[in-house]
């Protein structure tokens, strides 16, 4: 498994579930999200209505699940949580909706995987809080409509062109999620290692925070990772160098980038010349799927100016080069 995979949610502890901010005040960065969201929620509040619906999209690890969750608990609703690839069946979905209370929120984390049947359902249950269903089959069949209370659906994607139109159109509220700065990664790092009892020097937090690639459950995760290593190979107090040791150690370098970052793009300079090369090319020749190339490899790389994709295919930059130490290819 990747060290630094942002994706990977499972086996979320005690610890996770602490530091993890339950209030829009202790959501770290996203200034324009958090303006919005606000103002959004206090009109909500004070009208006594639903909050609009809501679209989240960003790449993993950034804070969709966690935005989801500080607008439940500021609008003082229940949330309940779903998946798209978990929603298989049309009453898989009209069963948790059926259970909703009045203005609570529904989060469908990865809601570009649901399917068209279930996605049908979802149309008007939005639209009208009405729920139109199919039961039985054969002659026997017949549709049935129900009412729902007025509930908020808030969906989280990866990738915001994957959506149908008709489901984006259905969002009154779009927020995209943008890398975090090292300050802010800084700052969420210092309040980790204050929760799992670390102490922290701010040049350590630093070093940490530059590694973690934009992304706060990139950060925890390698402050979990220098957190063990400080506790056996120091005297307990994380500074720059520990966390750069402990860091080198487990092989995320300087501009965090780990062995797959590192692979994508090394295929790039040394097998196709640094490009143009279609993504599939590149998928081949680093046995990694498509998808998580696009959703996991690259965002970052492209935001840090790494690799540009254009309609050609992919190109590295030379600061790539640079950052391998070797020579930028002449363009001709
Ligand atoms: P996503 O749903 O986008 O994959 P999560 O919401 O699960 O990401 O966030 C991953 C972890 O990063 C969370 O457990 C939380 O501790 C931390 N985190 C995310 N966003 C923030 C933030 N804005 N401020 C502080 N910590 C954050």
């Amino acid at each position: 498994d990747r060290l630094i995979d942002a994706t990977e949610k499972t086996n979320e502890d005690s610890i996770d579930r602490a530091i993890r901010p339950k209030l829009l005040a202790d959501y770290r960065g996203q200034p324009h999200v958090k303006q919005q969201m606000e103002i959004f929620i206090e009109a909500a509040r004070t009208r006594g209505e639903a909050l609009d619906h809501l679209l989240i999209f960003g790449p993993p690890g950034l804070g969709k699940t966690t935005l989801a969750n500080i607008v439940a608990n500021e609008l003082h609703v229940s949330i309940k949580t779903t998946s798209g690839p978990v929603l298989e069946k049309a009453g898989d979905l009209a069963a948790l909706l059926t259970n909703l209370e009045e203005g609570d929120v529904l989060f469908i984390d990865e809601i570009h995987r649901l399917s068209p049947q279930v996605e049908e359902i979802l149309y008007p249950a939005m639209e009208d809080y009405q729920l139109d269903i199919m039961i039985g089959e054969g002659p026997a069949a017949r549709s049935i409509k129900l009412d729902l209370p007025a509930f908020t659906l808030i969906g989280a994607t990866t990738r915001a062109g994957s959506l149908t139109s008709p489901l984006r159109d259905r969002f009154g509220i779009v927020q995209r999620l943008e890398f975090y700065s090292v300050e802010d990664l800084s700052h969420i790092v210092g309040r980790s290692a204050h929760y799992l009892d670390l102490e922290m020097c701010d040049d350590g937090a630093t070093e940490i925070a530059q590694r973690s690639r934009g992304t706060p459950r990139i950060a925890n995760r390698l402050l979990r990772r220098v957190r063990d290593y400080t506790q056996v190979k120091s005297d307990g107090t994380v500074n720059a160098d520990v966390a750069k040791q402990a860091l080198d150690m487990i092989d995320v370098d300087k501009s965090g980038f780990d062995y797959m970052d590192r692979k994508y793009l090394l295929a790039i300079i040394e097998k196709f010349m640094g490009g143009p090369v279609g993504l599939d090319n590149v998928a081949a020749a680093i046995g990694e799927e498509r998808e998580t190339i696009e959703d996991v490899i690259e965002p970052f790389l492209i935001q840090q100016g790494f690799i540009q994709r254009t309609p050609r295919g992919r190109i590295v930059s030379d600061s790539a080069y640079h950052h391998f130490g070797l020579m930028p290819k002449k363009t001709t």
